[in-house]
């Protein structure tokens, strides 16, 4: 997880909701905290089968560009932040894990350097679910990418009523995600797939329909104590943001979302190459 990296002092902080497993560690020497992200079931009723289905349905890029390029240069390693275990430790379902040994040599079980930091985390984990490492980004297989690598910076947004709405994303990751800073770059074949992918998903795992809307419950409560909106990728293609307290739907243009961290600083650049 920190391969190369002195680590001094770690301290962590587990948030386990469900649908999620947020771990998050922040180093003595970093201002990131970095952050487990994983989607986790009770009782798992996938099979590998359900997981190659799923990766050959969800397989559009998030973008027409390499995001990668546009956040790595504010990464102290230059690597894309979702790719580096420093900030996000990927999991696997146990399915998936299945699927992933037995056709690529691209994943390994994830360790930190800190036996103690490992152990926490996979305490932290539920039963089943599996921390994994890639080879690093110069070695991504993207038939091969997890679903979290997909998914990312996204979840899907569950509203009140029971109904998958659209994509939300971890605001956890606003100062480190180009792609959340530039939500209109998603494309629109990403968006329908990650939409159909979790139709699927929650046909197949009822149990994370109830976990992603404790997620986006999260969200609510959040954002409402921030007193912001929410941004939503909805559904039905547009760009939304909901009121946290009453859930009210309104139209957002893009270049009225709110920007973070590097990104709102290169905003304000006379020159449009420097965002
Ligand atoms: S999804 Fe976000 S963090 Fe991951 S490579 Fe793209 S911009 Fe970077
Ligand atoms: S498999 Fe690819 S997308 Fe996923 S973490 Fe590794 S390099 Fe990043």
């Amino acid at each position: 997880m920190f391969v190369g990296a002195q680590v001094h002092r770690v301290i962590f902080e587990a948030t386990v909701g469900p649908g999620i497993l947020l771990y998050t560690g922040r180093r003595s020497n970093s201002n990131h905290p970095f952050t487990v992200v994983s989607f986790w079931l009770m009782v798992s009723h996938l099979h590998p089968d359900d997981v190659r289905a799923f990766y050959g349905s969800f397989a559009a890029p998030i973008t027409d560009l390499d995001c990668g390029q546009k956040c790595s240069p504010y990464n102290q390693r230059g690597v894309p932040f979702c790719c580096d275990t420093r900030h996000a430790v990927p999991t696997a379902y146990q399915a998936e894990w299945h699927h992933l040994r037995t056709n690529t040599d691209l994943w390994h079980p994830w360790e930190a350097q800190d036996l103690g930091e490992t152990a926490k985390l996979r305490e932290a984990a539920p039963d089943g679910m599996v921390l994994i490492e890639c080879l690093g980004h110069h070695h991504c297989q993207r038939a091969y990418r997890s679903i979290t690598c997909r998914a990312f910076p996204f979840f899907p947004y569950i509203n009140s009523l029971g109904e998958f709405s659209g994509l939300a994303y971890y605001w956890e990751y606003e100062d480190r995600c180009w792609v959340i800073n530039n939500l209109a770059v998603v494309t629109t074949d990403y968006r329908q797939q990650f939409v159909e992918m979790y139709d699927a998903l929650f046909d197949r795992e009822p149990d994370e329909w109830q976990n992603f809307g404790h997620q986006s419950r999260l969200m609510r409560q959040v954002f409402a104590e921030r007193k912001r909106t929410l941004p939503l990728l909805h559904r039905d293609g547009g760009i939304y943001q909901i009121m946290p307290n009453d859930e009210r739907l309104q139209p957002i243009s893009p270049g009225d979302l709110p920007k973070f961290g590097p990104y709102e600083i290169a905003d304000r650049m006379p020159f449009p190459d420097e965002r």
